[in-house]
């Protein structure tokens, strides 16, 4: 697999040992072009950058070194580990995102990604709990890489976990509201399980509710708790 360096100088100066890196964390740009985005990863002043970095041609950035602490997490959590920068690679997929137009991954950036992940993964020994987004372990700040990314594709190719739902089975209850105060605490308690870190804070729950909706339901992102997600959430915790 080619990998063209472009390095940034945007990570921690001492080195890291490979028995830290424990979870892969995946971005899109949010940014109108790539070569926006490559400049902004690695310029001093930016004080971001990845590991790497994929176009819609499927092209591979190298920007830092996997032993160096890239910063692309900032502030996160996931299970027992915070601040995920230091034990996390981070991959950012070029995207326009939400905010400039968000549309579907490419296929080439999707193999290629598929590609160095499988390497990643292998190399670090990363679990497949630990494949995780941006949005998933700092869901109050980020939504990135959105409800098109192609999770459950990509858990068949056991890159992350997914669930195995019957479709026919989770349709009916899509939409069907959890009001009742027991179940919701089920969900949230699946959710630790999972890795989602998150307060009691109630207004900021439904930001939770999205983040995982974004992952493992992106029919329907609404950040509304229903009775599809409680059982999906069940489901994928026996896949832990
Ligand atoms: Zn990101």
């Amino acid at each position: 697999m080619k990998i063209k360096d472009y390095l940034s100088p945007n990570f921690d100066k001492k080195n890291r040992s490979k028995n830290k890196i424990k979870i892969l964390v995946i971005h899109y740009t949010g940014m109108q072009s790539e070569r926006e985005s490559l400049k902004r990863l690695c310029s001093s002043r930016s004080k971001v950058s990845s590991h790497y970095l994929i176009n819609r041609s499927g092209k591979i950035y190298r920007l830092v070194n996997d032993n160096r602490t890239a910063w692309h997490a900032g502030k996160s959590c996931w299970g027992k580990y915070k601040n995920l920068n230091k034990s996390s690679i981070g991959i950012e997929l070029v995207n326009k995102g939400h905010r400039f137009g968000y549309t579907n991954f490419s296929s080439r950036q999707i193999t290629s990604l598929k590609k160095i992940s499988k390497i990643i993964i292998k190399k670090y020994k990363i679990k497949n709990r630990n494949i995780v987004g941006h949005s998933d372990i700092a869901p109050l700040r980020k939504v990135d890489p959105g409800e098109k990314f192609p999770w459950k594709y990509l858990a068949k190719k056991k890159i992350g976990i997914w669930h195995y739902c019957k479709p026919e089975v989770l349709k009916k209850e899509r939409r069907v509201r959890i009001l009742d105060n027991n179940e919701k605490v089920k969900f949230k308690k699946c959710l630790k399980k999972i890795g989602y870190c998150f307060s009691n804070n109630k207004k900021l729950f439904f930001k939770i509710i999205k983040a995982f909706q974004m992952h493992y339901r992106n029919e329907l992102v609404s950040g509304i708790l229903d009775k599809e997600c409680l059982i999906i959430a069940q489901n994928l915790t026996k896949r832990l």
